[in-house]
């Protein structure tokens, strides 16, 4: 893991991925100066990952047209890594040219679901992460990339995934150059004894290269799944305030993982985040502005922190 804690530092990296997965499902956009309304309130909440934008032709994607904008305004958060999505060279220049720190590139676990997404196969994809890390190896080698498996437990077109081919594909964008590779469960079927065994599995293939996990709360595991990968070994989380996003395929239901819920937990049990739940909390205003009328999700916005619950130091006082 290329996020090391020790010292003052936290314990696990929480990475934000709302203004990024969880606005390109939206069919709402996001004004550009609301977003960075929103940008600010999560930086002054503690966080310190936050995955921007996403680096795609605006014709397909409107709500990341600004993806530049946001990234060059991100830049100017102290401490800030403005981590954006790439789904091929292209983006990846993009990226750079704009200033991204790091970028993140999904590769799909299932064949099925890497053609119907991005019409290449797996190994087609492993070749163009591989052109990626060489662009950057030459042009900004100061840049991170990651690139995270999508559907490692579950895909909606082909069902199940068989564990054994995503441990060696995470090995082979390893062996391409990504700083490290995680597991995503893009479409919530993940359960905790699976994502224990499937991470431990992934750790004793590629080490300190295992990169985060990316867990969605669409059938409500959200949450024992970010345990589970903690109990395995994992210390990056993505997730999103407010579960922003949704999913396409239950509607009603929550998008990734809620920041505020997985915060709460992790400094409930003394696992520092470097986060101020209150700060976090307030953070969920200017992302209802900047988005009128949609939906928000998390149980500790509802039900407050509890009594006696330290928010800025994440303890209970004794
Ligand atoms: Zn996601």
């Amino acid at each position: 893991m290329r996020f090391s804690p020790g010292g003052a530092n936290p314990d696990v990296l929480i990475s934000e991925c709302g203004p990024r997965d969880g606005l390109q499902i939206l069919a709402q956009i996001m004004p550009t100066d609301a977003k960075k309304r929103w940008l600010v309130a999560l930086h002054a909440a503690g966080l310190r990952e936050i995955e921007v934008c996403s680096f795609v032709p605006a014709k397909l994607m409107p709500q990341m047209a600004d993806a530049a904008d946001v990234v060059a305004f991100a830049r100017t958060l102290p401490g800030l890594t403005v981590l954006a999505l790439v789904p091929n060279l292209r983006g990846a220049e993009a990226a750079i040219a704009a200033g991204a720190h790091k970028l993140t590139i999904p590769v799909s676990g299932s064949e099925e679901h890497s053609l119907a997404n991005v019409r290449k196969t797996r190994a087609e994809m492993v070749a163009e992460v591989r052109r990626i890390v060489e662009y950057r190896n030459v042009s900004a080698p100061h840049v991170a990339v990651e690139a995270n498996v999508s559907v490692a437990f579950g895909c909606t077109i082909a069902g199940p995934v068989p564990e054994d081919e995503v441990v060696r594909l995470c090995a082979e964008l390893v062996e391409a150059g990504v700083d490290d590779s995680g597991l995503s469960d893009t479409t919530g079927m993940a359960n905790p004894g699976q994502v224990r065994r499937l991470f431990g599995r992934v750790i004793r293939e590629i080490g300190d290269r295992t990169g985060a996990a990316h867990m969605h709360n669409t059938r409500g595991l959200g949450l024992a799944n970010n345990l589970a990968a903690y109990d395995a070994g994992v210390r990056i989380f993505d997730s999103s305030l407010g579960g922003l996003g949704g999913c396409p395929h239950a509607p009603g239901a929550s998008g990734n993982v809620v920041t505020e819920d997985l915060v709460f937990m992790f400094e409930a049990m003394g696992v520092r985040t470097g986060i101020d739940l209150e700060k976090l909390v307030a953070a969920r205003r200017p992302m209802r502005d900047g988005l009128p009328g949609v939906d928000v999700h998390g149980m500790i916005a509802e039900a407050g922190l509890p009594k006696g619950f330290n928010a800025a130091t994440g303890r209970a006082s004794p």
